[in-house]
């Protein structure tokens, strides 16, 4: 084979813009520099973790100085059949020098060792990728050495028993469990029951057995070069990348594969070095709360992960500005640094070396949405971020969250009473969850994805287990903190969670809970407070939140509300409806529906009647009169509760047969008496009622006599309903209430529906006026809900002053399909299988029925510049829709009152986002 030859000139021009695949943690300049400025390029190349180091060096705070090996460099590893690239090696040698003269301390080195960790950390955090070994690049030679230096042996062995363990899980995949077994049996032996309590002696016996199990387990003896270590370590990080849980995660993820991790080599700081160390993990505000304090958890005496591995009790963070109030204000100090630099709440890594602070790691902090508003809006009232970014942090998805049911505090008080409380603990994420308990993730999974509500049990939860998490609707943990696994994750997806609930007994093997002498099996029933911490047996009755309480959404609304062009209206057919949807800031109700009201247990039979009688009839004349007094005060009651707010009314809507009992169950009834035969004029009563329901029925009552049709076949009952809105009006006029009634025909397809309606709403409105020599203001529209009328919207526009788009409908008839019967059947299957993007009847189709409402507002404005239009569908609340709806120009959106909220912070991120 033909070995090329490199021109000697070329060669060393390739030497000298040789490639850099290290860089020093105080290189950030550099870096940016060489990728323009892109600090996305930044973290894609020194990975997260790395990219966080080189900018909290920048930034002034205190890290203990590393080098890191780029994604590039693991691509090319990778690449190249498991080779380092060229230089590459020689590199981190090289960048290693600098490290030792900052720490002042040198690898390899008898007199002064420098033991570094090592720590992947690729663009976006993904579990999979490799742990972190610590204290690495320590031997037998060294380990002596560091006791004479440090005079501390129970230090300097607890170090080195954790990197034989560590470097032989992490780099040589052997188990953790014979080295824990082994631990437990020493602490056993010796009566102790936490680490802490074993002595010098004891590690230094735990570090020879470790070494031992070492060689066992890995078939070769734990190296004692450092240098290897270290080139293994590196490897094995690069390896990672390709592991099989890395490429699960990122096909669950949708994170390309192509990225690489990053290796950080970092100088050890240690928390293990006696009662003036220590190590945590903390926020820099509250997560839960979203309280300006910090937050968090540490141990003295301590090192890596302890904290969070639940081997001793950790201490809340509060603990260290007793124990140690200088380092506490250091803290204080950086912490905010770290928010000012990043704008954001942090989550942050530390460890305390002999009374001085270090940070290794810093996030953005996940956070409860309750936690969410308010750090958004005191960090916008503190002037670290503008309002605008305050409402656009805040996630339509946070509001929706926040206004979940809380526990019914009567029902828990009388539960307590009871002895039902069964446990107290950590309050990790908050919302008030019931379901039966399931003892693994599995099955977890199984019962949530079959529509159970799950309460998912464990002692405490692992990567492993997140998939059952998701499925639950809470999380119930018998050790670990505010910090652990179960309660970070929980958080993160909105779950409650309620862990260390150390009085519970979680027996997972028997699958049984048990607490003195009470027992909670599988499938039983618990009720888990994540907002108190409280642990139930059985269910708690949850009640609706209270808005008025959340004074900082409420702040934050109100910004938003500065920011939105779309008006926000509420869907509201009482009273009661029309006060929370103004509570929850509605500027209208967009939708009345008057039929709501034909339902109501004293009128049905009214109705009926009316129903049965002739039209025209003077018995129609009667019932009418009667339903009439109803109807008054239906309006007069949202009238005043929307004070002066628009408010659209929409006439009767539903086919006629709605209202009508059930035809079965009279012919059933009309078979007994009929047997019976002793009340004979019952008998004729339910077959007259039984004919008149045949005489209603339709094969497609959806399409049938209803909506505008019934209002023109039905001309008294539209003057009744018309006349009712004009004199609850007038009435309220004298009484100094302004009113503004907005009139709706629904269900019309051809203008000619439009304008016969319009001749009889106007002709009784006028009566009604003259009558009380009261003016009001009003306007008459229409339904947009079927596929002709918005293609014809111009010619309805001419008799209409709004359209109202009644999206639920207009679904249904563009699609051709009946949610009712398509949603419990085929319709989800489409979209599980991807056949249909999602739920037409939940987001908006943009392609098909929004094609219709943007042709029908451009058609419908040609016509008639000032024509208010809106939507009163249940697309009306949903953010997506929402934004849809911003674009297209309507006027406003109206939905459910309990989504006014989500729908003011939508409207608002459409109108920001553009
Ligand atoms: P993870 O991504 O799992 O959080 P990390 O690399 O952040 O892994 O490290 C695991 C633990 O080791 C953390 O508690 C971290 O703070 C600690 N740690 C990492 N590097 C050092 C170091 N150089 N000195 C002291 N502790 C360290
Ligand atoms: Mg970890
Ligand atoms: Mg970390």
């Amino acid at each position: 084979m033909a070995v090329a030859v490199v021109p000697p000139k070329k060669r060393s021009q390739q030497t000298l813009v040789s490639k850099r695949w290290v860089f020093l943690f105080d290189e950030v300049e550099q870096v940016e520099e060489s990728l323009g400025g892109s600090w996305d390029k930044v973290r894609a190349l020194l990975g997260g973790k790395g990219s966080g180091l080189f900018d909290m060096t920048r930034a002034g705070v205190p890290v203990p100085p590393g080098l890191t090996i780029t994604t590039e460099a693991c691509n090319a590893y990778l690449a190249n059949g498991g080779k380092f690239p060229e230089n590459m090696w020689d590199q981190v040698l090289e960048a290693l020098k600098e490290v030792e003269k900052k720490a002042g301390k040198k690898f390899n080195d008898v007199e002064n060792p420098l033991l570094v960790s090592v720590r992947s950390g690729a663009k976006f955090s993904m579990p999979g990728m490799m742990d972190t070994v610590l204290n690495l690049g320590m031997n037998d030679t060294i380990a002596e050495s560091m006791v004479k230096l440090t005079g501390d042996e129970r230090f300097v062995y607890d170090a080195y028993r954790r990197l034989v363990q560590m470097f032989g899980s992490v780099v040589m995949g052997i188990a953790d469990e014979p080295f824990e077994e082994y631990l437990t049996s020493v602490k056993r032996a010796r009566g102790v029951k936490s680490d802490v309590e074993l002595n010098a002696d004891d590690w230094k016996e735990i570090t020879a057995e470790f070494k031992i199990i070492y060689r066992a387990e890995a078939g070769e003896e734990f190296s004692q070069d450092p240098y290897h270590q270290l080139e293994l370590a590196v490897e094995a990080v690069f390896k990672s990348w390709n592991g099989k849980r890395a490429i699960d995660y990122r096909n669950a993820a949708n994170i390309p594969h192509d990225l690489g991790t990053a290796v950080n080599i970092q100088t050890m700081v240690f928390g293990n070095m006696g009662e003036g160390s220590g190590t945590g993990v903390a926020f820099t505000r509250n997560p839960a709360t979203g309280e300006k304090k910090l937050f968090g958890d540490f141990l003295m005496n301590a090192q890596g992960e302890d904290v969070v591995a639940g081997i001793r009790t950790p201490v809340p963070i509060a603990g260290l500005e007793k124990e140690n109030p200088a380092v506490y204000e250091q803290f204080v100090d950086i912490a905010s640094k770290l928010e000012h630099h990043y704008r954001n709440m942090q989550d942050v890594e530390f460890t305390i070396e002999r009374g001085k602070l270090w940070m290794l790691q810093t996030r953005d902090g996940k956070r409860t949405a309750r936690a969410a508003v308010r750090i958004a809006v005191e960090m916008a009232q503190e002037e670290v971020i503008n309002r605008e970014e305050a409402v656009l942090r805040v996630t339509p998805q946070n509001v929706i969250q926040l206004l979940h049911p809380q526990f019914d505090d009567l029902a828990k008080a009388a539960a307590k009473k009871n002895g039902r409380l069964i446990g107290t603990g950590v309050n990790a994420s908050p919302g008030a969850a019931v379901g039966v308990a399931a003892f693994d993730a599995d099955l977890a999974e199984k019962w949530g994805k079959a529509k159970r509500a799950v309460i998912m049990v464990r002692p405490e939860t692992k990567p492993d287990d997140v998939h059952g998490m998701l499925a639950s609707s809470g999380i119930l943990t018998s050790h670990g903190g505010a910090t652990s696994h179960a309660a970070v994750v929980a958080r993160q997806f909105g779950v409650p969670c309620v862990c260390g609930a150390e009085a519970l007994n979680i027996d997972v093997r028997n699958r049984v809970l048990t607490v003195g002498d009470l027992t909670v099996r599988e499938g039983d029933t618990l009720s888990v407070d994540g907002s108190t911490g409280e642990v139930f047996v059985g269910e708690i009755e949850r009640i609706e939140p209270n808005f008025s309480k959340e004074t900082y959404l409420i702040k934050l609304l109100s910004w938003a509300d500065t920011f939105r062009r779309l008006g926000v209206y509420a869907n509201a057919d009482y009273p009661v409806d029309a006060r929370r949807a103004r509570e929850y800031g509605a500027e209208g109700v967009g939708l009345c529906r008057t039929e709501h009201m034909f339902f109501q247990e004293e009128r049905l039979p009214i109705v009926q009647a009316m129903i049965l009688s002739e039209a025209g009839s003077e018995e129609e004349t009667r019932n009418l009169e009667k339903l009439l007094v109803f109807q008054h005060d239906d309006f007069y009651g949202i009238f005043k509760a929307m004070d002066g707010q628009p408010v659209i009314i929409r006439l009767l809507d539903p086919p006629l047969h709605e209202f009508m009992p059930d035809h079965e169950q009279l012919a059933l009834r009309a078979a007994g008496l009929r047997l019976m035969g002793d009340r004979p004029n019952e008998l004729t009563r339910v077959e007259e009622l039984m004919h008149a329901v045949e005489g209603l029925k339709e094969f497609n009552p959806m399409l049938g006599l209803r909506g505008c049709r019934l209002g023109i076949e039905r001309p008294a009952l539209t003057a009744m309903q018309v006349r009712a809105i004009f004199e609850a009006a007038c009435q309220l006029q004298k009484e100094g209430i302004q009113v503004h009634p907005e009139i709706m025909v629904a269900v019309t397809n051809h203008e000619n529906e439009v304008k016969i309606m319009r001749e009889l709403i106007e002709k009784v409105a006028t009566e009604v006026m003259t009558r009380t020599g009261e003016t009001v203001v009003y306007k008459i529209g229409t339904m947009i809900e079927l596929p002709r009328a918005a293609i014809i919207a111009d010619k309805m526009a001419e008799y209409s002053e709004f359209f109202s788009f009644g999206t639920n409908d207009l679904t249904q008839t563009t699609y051709g399909i009946s949610r009712d019967d398509a949603e419990g059947k085929f319709l989800l299957d489409y979209v599980e299988r991807g056949l249909l993007p999602s739920n037409p009847f939940q987001i908006l189709d943009e392609e098909g029925v929004g094609y219709l409402i943007k042709l029908a507002v451009e058609r419908g404005r040609k016509v008639r510049p000032e024509l208010e239009v809106g939507i009163c569908g249940e697309h009306g609340g949903e953010p997506n829709s929402i934004a849809f709806c911003h674009r297209a120009g309507l006027n406003y959106v109206s939905c459910s009152p309990f989504r006014v909220p989500v729908a003011r912070l939508a409207a608002a991120h459409a109108a920001l986002k553009g």
